[in-house]
């Protein structure tokens, strides 16, 4: 039995150092502070603590977040936010400062994109898809799916050294439809770490607490304590059974068993843009899934 205790005790520190020496690196570019957390903060806190390395990026600085609060003064907090929610996930956390709610799809823009891209020497890169519903989202789709092969031309950005190959681009989840809805071509079970991915919206406290309550009439139901509104979040964000679609991609990955049991997931489609991985590239890239 002490063998065994041993042994696998090698193979995790074999496994962790592996990640150390040639840690994957994966960047989350959302448009806005907290969009990273609620589509991808699972999988980051899973590939953190792997030994991965992961970044977040809000490309614009949510100044426009709020019924109360407003301009730079409201970009300050949440800028204050987004830290605390990456010391949280143990990730490095990036916001740009273009105003909420105004960016557009320009080449000054997509330029800066493929350079945060670059500088991250991406494997993966996740951001919105370009038909999702507040325009800095289908924007920020827009620009990263633009920069998708271009981050390997060395014409482009001259100054930053291209990346060798292009990243895997992924699309995260959402509920739009029209014009196709989102395919779940990879799962990740997250379970085992949603209880940081709660803490690590409600850092966003302007937000989860206060816009994203009063914009759904429900204000007056946020509770006061602490424990209470992480109990709050979670029941009102994600107290729905996951959808057949998303329980049919767990059990592809994950197998019958630990399939059937998640009661949370995060999902992300393959953009056609960026390197396409098969099964063998995702199970590398998403080493998490199966475990
Ligand atoms: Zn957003």
């Amino acid at each position: 039995m002490k063998k065994l205790a041993v042994l696998v005790l090698v193979a995790v520190v074999c496994l962790l150092t592996a990640a150390q020496d040639d840690p994957l690196r994966i960047i989350v570019i959302g448009a806005h502070p907290d969009d990273c957390e609620s589509r991808a903060a699972g999988s980051a806190a899973l590939w953190v603590q792997m030994g991965h390395k992961v970044k977040f990026v809000s490309v614009t600085n949510g100044d426009a977040g709020h019924q109360a609060k407003g301009g730079g003064a409201l970009a300050k907090i949440r800028h204050a936010e987004a830290l605390e929610s990456g010391k949280i996930l143990g990730v490095e956390y990036e916001i740009l400062d273009n105003h909420d709610a105004e960016l557009m799809p320009t080449l000054e823009n997509r330029k800066q994109i493929i350079r945060l891209i670059r500088e991250w020497k991406a494997d993966v890169v996740i951001s919105h898809r370009p038909n999702d519903y507040h325009p800095d989202h289908r924007y920020t789709g827009i620009l990263v799916q633009d920069a998708a092969y271009l981050v390997i031309v060395p014409n482009i950005v001259p100054d930053c050294p291209p990346l060798e190959n292009n990243p895997v681009f992924l699309y995260s989840q959402d509920r739009f439809q029209k014009p196709n809805p989102f395919s779940p071509d990879i799962v990740v079970g997250i379970d085992k770490v949603m209880d940081k991915k709660i803490r690590s919206l409600a850092a966003h406290e302007s937000q989860m607490f206060e816009w994203l309550a009063w914009t759904a009439h429900r204000l007056d139901e946020v509770p006061e304590g602490k424990e209470e509104r992480l109990k709050w979040l979670a029941d009102s964000r994600f107290g729905r059974e996951v959808s057949p679609n998303i329980r049919e991609a767990l059990i592809k990955w994950y197998g019958e068993d630990a399939g059937s049991k998640f009661k949370y997931a995060e999902a992300f489609e393959i953009c056609e843009f960026g390197s396409y991985p098969d099964e063998e590239d995702i199970l590398r890239l998403f080493p998490m899934i199966g475990k």
